[in-house]
């Protein structure tokens, strides 16, 4: 690899509607900051910028139902989540926000240069208009059925059941997510960022340059590529972001995606004059840390957008992780599934480096993985305190309990004791091999592997047993067990750093750069250290089912809370009375062959018996269905689905995921009772 003589360090920001989960920090900040840390000990010049972005569809939804402004939630969760990242030692140096007026500036700037140099293209196209709140609806503004999964809560932009990117036109049945009503389509102009003319460069960029990038991130990118880059539009009909800097642009603002990622080069240049040399110059090497929702942002939009705009340099790499999921399931905010990281301290105080290592231990480097409550407990009860703290408290409560804490002086070393000694140089080797090529997970295990080591020899040497009969032989064990303990200070610094803190408070040692690692004498004879407290404590049963309780009767309390639909239009209570809703008896079910989703009822109407198909074949099985009274709308033209003529249709409850249960009388009732 180039010898680069700087860093720039990204990671992505956050999005400032709700505070921060381990998902985020599994994902992104703890790989960044371990590096970033590793870099720092390592004397690198580096710069690590983050910030919160606080543009966008979702930060005005969330307003207006909350009846406050955008700016005031904004305001409220990038406390939150500044506060969190401090807490848990993510050492950004500096911390900003999107909607700060420097942001406005550099990214207002950006646009207009790109626009200058013939960067965008512009188009009018009819675009959803809600009449009733005369406004556009971009993205989130709008809902409706996704035409991948048949999800009836897509949004304009997405579909969060089959992931899939949607564009509003493509919804079926759309609907204002605002007034409910049903839009119009009306002219508006927009700039375009026409990626396709990028293809050719980004092809060679990432498919011939940087194949050196994570398996999941390079092949991310060639799936986007095959399929054919496509103009996306940067500008928004919308009143909360950075204005289009354009005359005549009035009520438009630059999408969030766009402002977004020009958030990094903001952050910069709020705390370095020479920012320039961090982001303009060849010999700095760039790096976007991100979760996999992002690749495409980092990998392809925004290396078009810099190098469309010219003088900036591109991402050296883009180690993007995938997900991390929780007790089995997607984390999920609506449905409050998640751990969060202000909550977490509240339980665990002073256990920020539990979660560090649980999380990087198990990160979703390569795969989507799984956080679970009694992984935690094992990895901290099994490693970190039996392991890790275990050798570190016998070997100080030894020297405290021999020589009063003063590091004895070692005799003739046996090949047991140089066996160990290499083992620390061994390791060093291996984290830094493992770190340079953004293997978290394998890197921490070789320091573990160091503390293990430990243990091992003196289980074999048992110093407790010679102390009586063989002192000197037992001051060198002595003499080199503390010298892994202070390497083990170091070697874990990046990954555990209010340990590494804890212990060389224990040693007496200061903070010492990386290169000091591997020193098989870097406490000297005669050095005093402390008598130790506990490094890690053990997690009891009770507190990991505490924390499943807790998740599991959160996300109860949130269901009736998640997200609901607006009210349709008001009709007259003769539309209602023209609806023959009747009670039914399902006497026959079958699967319809050759669909996943269709079951052939036969029906008891008390008016006749009659067949209905309805869509309720991946809820229930035909044998839960028979025997069931439910309620039908009976006076339905009757309408063929897989050739089969369907008389009616059975009233189901649907809730925002797509999960159907039955409308039932609440006590058996005569078939053909009309519902009222
Ligand atoms: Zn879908």
């Amino acid at each position: 690899m180039k010898d680069f003589k700087r860093y720039l360090i990204t990671a992505a920001l956050p999005y400032a509607n709700g505070p921060v989960h381990i998902g985020h920090l599994a994902g992104v900040y703890i790989p960044a900051d371990i590096y970033v840390r590793y870099l720092r000990l390592n004397d690198k010049d580096v710069v690590f910028v983050c910030g919160s972005d606080e543009h966008g569809v979702p930060i005005t939804i969330k307003a207006k139902k909350e009846g406050i402004s955008p700016q005031e939630v904004v305001d409220r969760y990038h406390n939150i989540i500044k506060k969190s990242f401090a807490d848990f030692g993510i050492t950004f140096d500096n911390y900003s926000r999107t909607s700060s007026k420097l942001h406005h500036e550099v990214s207002s700037d950006f646009f207009r240069e790109l626009n200058k140099k013939g960067g965008f293209i512009e188009k009018t196209t009819e675009q959803y208009f809600d009449v009733k709140s005369n406004q556009f609806l971009a993205d989130r503004y709008i809902t409706g059925t996704c035409p991948r999964c048949g999800n009836e809560n897509a949004y304009g932009d997405q579909c969060e059941k089959c992931g899939s990117t949607l564009s509003p036109t493509e919804l079926i049945n759309p609907k204002s997510a605002i007034s409910g009503e049903i839009p119009v389509m009306k002219e508006t102009t927009h700039w375009y960022l026409p990626l396709d003319k990028h293809e050719a460069f980004l092809k060679q960029w990432i498919l011939e340059e940087n194949k050196h990038w994570k398996t999941n991130v390079y092949g991310q990118c060639k799936s986007w590529l095959d399929q054919g880059l496509q103009p996306r539009a940067v500008s928004r009909d919308l009143d909360w972001g950075v204005p289009v800097p354009v005359e005549g642009a009035a009520g438009k603002v630059l999408y969030v995606w766009f402002d977004a990622p020009i958030g990094y080069i903001s952050s910069t240049r709020e705390i370095r004059p020479d920012w320039e040399l961090y982001w303009k110059n060849e010999d700095t090497r760039l790096l976007h840390f991100i979760g996999k929702d992002n690749i495409v942002f980092h990998c392809i939009v925004f290396p078009a957008m810099l190098k469309a705009h010219g003088g900036y340099i591109l991402p050296e790499n883009v180690p993007a992780n995938e997900f991390l999921n929780l007790e089995g399931n997607k984390i999920s905010t609506s449905r409050n599934w998640a751990v969060w990281l202000h909550e977490y301290l509240e339980d665990f105080k002073d256990m920020q480096d539990t979660l560090r290592y649980v999380l990087t231990a198990n990160a979703p480097e390569t795969k989507d993985n799984d956080f679970s409550w009694k992984d935690f407990q094992a990895r901290n009860n099994n490693e970190l305190v039996a392991i890790y703290g275990n050798f570190v408290n016998r070997v100080l409560v030894l020297t405290s309990k021999y020589y009063e804490g003063i590091v004895p002086a070692p005799g003739i070393l046996e090949d047991i004791d140089k066996a160990l000694l290499d083992e620390i140089g061994n390791a060093k080797k291996l984290i830094e091999e493992n770190l340079e090529v953004f293997r978290f997970r394998d890197a921490l295990k070789e320091a573990m592997n160091l503390a293990r080591a430990g243990n091992k020899y003196l289980t074999e040497t048992e110093p407790w047993k010679q102390v009586k009969t063989n002192p000197a032989r037992v001051e060198t064990i002595i003499h080199v067990c503390l010298q892994v303990t202070a390497n083990l200070a170091i070697l874990f610094e990046p990954f555990l750093p209010f340990t590494s803190q804890k212990l060389r408070q224990f040693m007496n040692l200061p903070q010492v750069k990386w290169s000091a690692a591997g020193d098989k004498s870097i406490v000297k004879a005669g050095h005093k250290v402390s008598e130790p407290s506990l490094l890690f404590r053990k997690v009891e049963d009770d507190e990991v089912q505490k924390q499943v309780d807790k998740l599991h009767a959160s996300q109860a309390s949130t269901e009736i809370k998640t997200e609901v639909t607006t009210q349709k239009q008001e009709v007259e209570f003769d539309d209602f009375t023209k609806m023959d809703i009747r009670v039914a008896t399902i006497l026959h079910a079958e699967l319809v062959p050759k669909t996943t989703k269709l079951m052939k009822l036969t029906l008891d109407t008390g008016i006749d018996q009659r067949t209905v198909v309805s869509g309720i074949a991946e809820h229930y099985k035909p044998g839960d269905v028979i025997g069931k009274q439910v309620c039908l709308l009976a006076n339905l033209k009757p309408r063929p689905l897989k050739g089969i003529e369907s008389k009616g249709m059975i009233l189901m409850a649907q809730d925002s995921d797509g999960k159907l249960v039955f409308i039932s009388p609440e006590a058996k009732t005569i078939n053909g009772s009309e519902i009222r």
